[in-house]
């Protein structure tokens, strides 16, 4: 019987068994950033001991960053204090720095695949839930906490349980305007928020085989929240391409014996799989989220659906998600009001995400809605670069849009990217959670950079399709 790629990496970093089923596994990558470091440091620092491998460990900063202005200080005075903090640490244990002054900062999981040091068959681990995006690369990578964060820059091991393995076909072929985003949100909308727990999804089927890395990460990122731990692709010749002559990248010799390994650890053609599921690419719409998990969603030509068409035990979130968003079941998503608009995030912050947006806008005469407050902002400081160099900031400055500085700005709003009062968001992110970004009673809608862009140009969600001619 053969093995899935799970299965593989993990045997192979497994260092020793502690019980039954829970294993002390090694990393090969531990990503670090200022919000959950600094407490790993001091209770590091605390039991008198050191960082075991910091040739492995690597920090950005990206939450709290301002993306209006760079500049130091910062104005809020705790930001400054949590990057003065973040930079004395890694000068003490000699860590990699990622810093705004080199040019080189951003989110952390866009700056870990942009250097070239996300791999396939790695163990990857980083203090922050959307570590999964990692797994585009056929690598096994997941969110930690922060006490985790200091075992592993003391022991460069975590203890792990052995995740059970679901494959995820997505099959054919997508439609015209329906994007990465719109499939992993499909998968989290069939599956359930908690329909991935206990299991790593693997991605596959000829949409995911087709897709560009950025694409993959897009779909990896989300398998958080659909309750996997982690998510991945297995390895092909699109992610030797992208890795090629990137910073880490093996190169000469080295690089043949990497791609040797990295096939290796490819699933089997006969590999077992404790679940298969399996979706039509024709067959998903452009999705937008209606309530206040990535799990309540509906294509964007759809009716909010009614609490008797969940199961019993989600009758009570789904009245909550009403209540909250002020929707009822009936309406319909199309049409609803934004005052916000945000492209960014670890999801849908490259450059090929704002490449697409420009391709639908440019030379085409549209506006931001007046009274709509629509915000750019590039995963990283690289993409930012490649955006100015190609003219992207004059396409969106030029159509109303706000064009920032790198970092996760409005998806987290840790910084003063924020929501006010009861706004509705159209975002690229992740987490529409209640108050995720930033206001208490705040409002997110979650959807695809397009999708994005067309509510930000008829200030209410509407299909990006039929707005930008597309089809
Ligand atoms: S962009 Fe959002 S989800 Fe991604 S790392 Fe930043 S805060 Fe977390």
């Amino acid at each position: 019987m053969g093995k899935t790629l799970y299965e593989k990496v993990f045997d192979r970093h497994a260092v020793a068994e502690l019980s039954p089923g829970r294993y002390q596994l090694l990393m090969g990558l531990h990503l670090i950033h200022e919000v959950t470091s600094p407490q790993a440091f001091g209770m590091l620092e605390h039991r008198g001991l050191s960082v075991l491998m910091p040739e492995r460990t690597f920090a950005t900063v990206d939450h709290i960053i301002p993306t209006k202005s760079q500049l130091r200080p910062f104005s809020d005075s705790l930001a400054e204090e949590m990057m003065t903090v973040l930079e004395r640490n890694v000068k003490k244990y000699g860590i990699r720095f990622f810093s705004t002054d080199k040019g080189e900062q951003g989110i952390v999981h866009v700056v870990g695949p942009e250097r070239g040091l996300t791999q396939p068959g790695m163990t990857i681990c980083c203090g922050d839930s959307h570590t999964s995006t990692h797994g585009a690369f056929g690598a096994i990578a997941f969110g930690i906490g922060t006490s985790q964060v200091r075992d592993v820059l003391a022991t460069q091991t975590l203890a792990m349980d052995k995740l059970k393995v679901r494959r995820i076909e997505v099959t054919g072929k997508l439609r015209p305007g329906v994007y990465a985003k719109d499939v992993t949100l499909a998968v989290i909308g069939k599956l359930g928020v908690n329909g991935g727990v206990g299991y790593a999804y693997e991605y596959g089927g000829e949409v995911i085989d087709r897709m560009t890395m950025d694409e993959r990460m897009t779909v990896c990122n989300m398998s958080i929240e659909g309750g996997a731990r982690c998510g991945y692709v297995n390895p092909d010749s699109t992610t030797y391409e992208y890795l090629k002559g990137r910073e880490f990248s093996p190169t000469g010799a080295a690089w043949d014996r990497a791609v040797e390994y990295w096939e290796s650890i490819r699933s089997d053609a006969d590999a077992r799989y404790d679940d298969v599921v399996t979706l039509r690419g024709e067959d998903i719409e452009p999705v937008v989220t209606w309530g206040i998990t990535p799990g309540q969603s509906i294509g964007v030509n759809e009716a909010i659906p009614t609490a008797e068409s969940f199961p019993e035990a989600e009758r009570g979130v789904v009245n909550e998600a009403y209540d909250y968003m002020s929707l009822a079941p009936g309406q319909k998503i199309r049409g609803t009001k934004v005052n916000v608009a945000f492209i960014g995030s670890c999801t849908n912050g490259r450059l090929s995400d704002f490449e697409e947006v420009v391709r639908l806008i440019q030379g085409k005469n549209f506006k931001v809605k007046p009274g709509v407050r629509a915000l750019v902002v590039p995963g990283s400081q690289a993409v930012r670069r490649a955006m100015i160099e190609k003219g992207y900031d004059r396409v969106f400055e030029g159509a109303g849009f706000e064009f920032r500085e790198a970092g996760c700005s409005m998806c987290l709003a840790m910084n003063p990217d924020k929501l006010q009062g009861r706004e509705v968001c159209a975002s690229s992110s992740n987490r529409n959670f209640k108050g995720r970004q930033g206001s208490p009673t705040g409002r997110t809608l979650l959807m695809s950079p397009a999708m994005v862009a067309a509510a930000a140009i008829a200030g209410e969600v509407t299909d990006a399709r039929e707005l930008f001619g597309m089809g």
